[in-house]
């Protein structure tokens, strides 16, 4: 890989998050995750990432995501957890949370929901890997319902950011959809689409979270495929990084 390739391969997200908060997720086919590719491949790829971020790798924690509804709080201890393997990650988890400065949280995707909560005053942050069957299975209200009772906020208190995922556009589901989510499927010529973005809004909005804190990147990754890995146009393997943490000062 040439340095060219590497330049804008990261979007960092800074106007929606206090000072204090480091939060950025992966642009361009640059691959995360251990089970696509040799692991010096991926590693170089995950220490370039983190290098423009200006954070260590070895302060990185990866949850072994399982599209269920397990939330792991996590802290200083847990720094590296995922670093070199996808086995030595958080098993059996799909949601993050901490209040453990540089312990940073990451997610990997490709078509599914990262979303990426902070308590307003960035006292507290979470990470949820928000699919159908975890968002079914009430991972985003077990992640905020966790962020209440570990660290003592209030809902009000949390914002919820959504990263690139999937849209209404383009995220065909079967028939059985219409009994599973009844109010966020569309249909367009003998189709059914899944809202998953606008479903999990209102999983936010229902465990407390307030309308205005709410921010969605508003990308689609399979509209934009060329940019970010998408499960439905055949990105099977390969995954886009998404990461929050609380700085050092
Ligand atoms: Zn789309």
């Amino acid at each position: 890989m040439n340095n060219s390739k590497n330049v804008n391969q990261i979007c960092k997200i800074e106007n929606l998050f206090p000072k204090n908060i480091i939060a950025a997720f992966s642009v361009g086919k640059v691959n995360y995750d251990y089970r696509a590719e040799p692991a010096s491949e991926v590693l170089k790829n995950r220490k370039i990432f983190f290098s423009q971020l200006d954070v260590e790798l070895a302060k990185a924690v990866f949850p072994m995501q399982v599209h269920k509804a397990d939330v792991a709080k996590v802290d200083e201890r847990d720094r590296g957890r995922g670093e070199f393997s996808f086995e030595h990650g958080i098993a059996h988890t799909d949601a993050l949370i901490t209040n453990v400065k540089e312990v940073v949280l990451c997610l990997l995707t490709a078509d599914c929901l990262p979303i990426i909560f902070h308590e307003l005053s960035g006292k507290a942050i979470g990470i949820v890997h928000a699919g159908w069957k975890g968002i079914r299975l009430g991972v985003i209200e077990k992640t905020i319902q966790a962020m209440v009772n570990e660290f003592g906020v209030k809902p009000q208190d949390l914002k919820a950011f959504f990263a690139p995922a999937i849209g209404s556009c383009c995220y065909e589901v079967g028939l059985e959809f219409l009994d599973i989510f009844p109010d966020d499927i569309s249909s367009r010529n003998q189709t059914r689409f899944l809202d998953i973005k606008n479903l999990a809004k209102k999983k936010c909005l229902n465990a407390g979270i307030l309308p205005g804190s709410i921010k969605d990147v508003s990308v689609c990754t399979k509209c934009s495929n060329e940019k970010f890995f998408s499960y439905r146009s055949g990105d099977y393997l390969k995954r886009m990084l998404t990461i929050v943490a609380i700085k050092a000062g």
